[in-house]
């Protein structure tokens, strides 16, 4: 699949011209906005220097030490967490982002928004007219996977019916609850229209994978990089149009994957899964989306037209 920017895209990155490739349209579908902010806008605002992390981390634990320490208490309020959607949207305009597929988190309702669902969904679409109005936002529910099921229910409820949300996702410890537990909520979420979303297979397998997809009736996989070591889970995914929203350089900084050049992605984009390319978290993984691109294609890991095409993809209307 080409479009009207692939000969320009495949151009840059062979040039490894990253002005030119940050000006060609793209998508990011699995970006934490907390931590998916301009490092220089935050900066440029508050003062705070906040450095990427440059050394791989093991647990999930030391990834929170990390945003404990950099980010925690400092932005834990109404103002800061609004410069941080801000900050959001100023780097994906920066990055040539036409697609952002962000949100709150349902605990965030009462701790930022005064309760107010108007003053959460506006937060967004005001930061989404005022610094970006090109960028197409595709606005999440976030759920916490260690959340109590009795109190992610009671948040929702001031979310379901609001016709602006285009998706949900579970995120955080993949090992801290059974993924039976949602049914419920993505049961639900599935009769609201909303777009079913999950994060499996970044710490779990590939049957977790699979058993996530079947059981919550999920239409994509934040990460799911763990579906490569079976082969029947893979077709699975090809059969049901299963999409996949990688990050590898989260994937490496994470040390679920050793080499760029062996990603996952690779196998799986060329065994015909749907899979996209995304930051996830970009404070700390200094992961935007056009480095994905170029740092994959220096690796080796796909062609400039396959990433071309994988661009392509994400940008596409389901
Ligand atoms: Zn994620």
């Amino acid at each position: 699949m080409k479009d009207i920017s692939s000969d320009k895209f495949i151009e840059a990155l062979k040039n490894h011209d990253m002005d030119k490739l940050r000006d060609i349209p793209k998508s990011d579908l699995h970006n934490h906005f907390t931590l998916g902010g301009s490092r220089d806008y935050i900066k440029l605002q508050t003062g705070i220097d906040i450095p990427f992390c440059k050394e791989v981390l093991s647990t999930m634990q030391e990834m929170h030490n990390w945003n404990d320490k950099y980010i925690g208490e400092k932005f834990n309020n109404k103002e800061m967490r609004k410069l941080l959607v801000d900050a959001t949207f100023v780097q994906a305009k920066h990055d040539g982002i036409k697609v952002l597929e962000i949100g709150e988190d349902v605990w965030g309702l009462g701790e930022f928004y005064h309760d107010k669902i108007e003053y959460l969904i506006n937060a967004f679409q005001d930061a989404n007219q005022r610094i970006a109005p090109e960028i197409e936002l595709r606005l999440q529910i976030g759920l916490s996977r260690h959340c109590p099921i009795d109190y992610l229910t009671k948040c929702l409820e001031h979310f379901w019916g609001n016709e602006i949300f285009y998706s949900i996702d579970l995120y955080g410890d993949e090992l801290s609850q059974p993924i039976e537990n949602f049914i419920p909520i993505y049961k639900k979420a599935k009769s609201q229209g909303l777009r079913l979303k999950a994060h499996v297979g970044e710490w779990g397998t590939a049957y977790d994978v699979k058993k996530a997809v079947e059981l919550l009736e999920l239409d994509e996989v934040q990460h799911g990089i763990a579906a490569v070591t079976s082969e029947e889970v893979v077709e699975f995914l090809i059969n049901n149009h299963i999409r996949l929203n990688i990050t590898p350089t989260s994937n490496i900084k994470l040390g679920r994957v050793e080499r760029l050049a062996t990603h996952p992605i690779k196998e799986l984009y060329r065994s015909g899964v749907d899979v996209t390319i995304n930051s996830d978290d970009i404070l700390i993984f200094d992961s935007d989306i056009s480095k994905e691109y170029m740092r994959l294609y220096n690796a080796d890991t796909l062609t400039a037209e396959e990433i071309d095409d994988i661009r392509i993809n994400g940008l596409r209307r389901l």
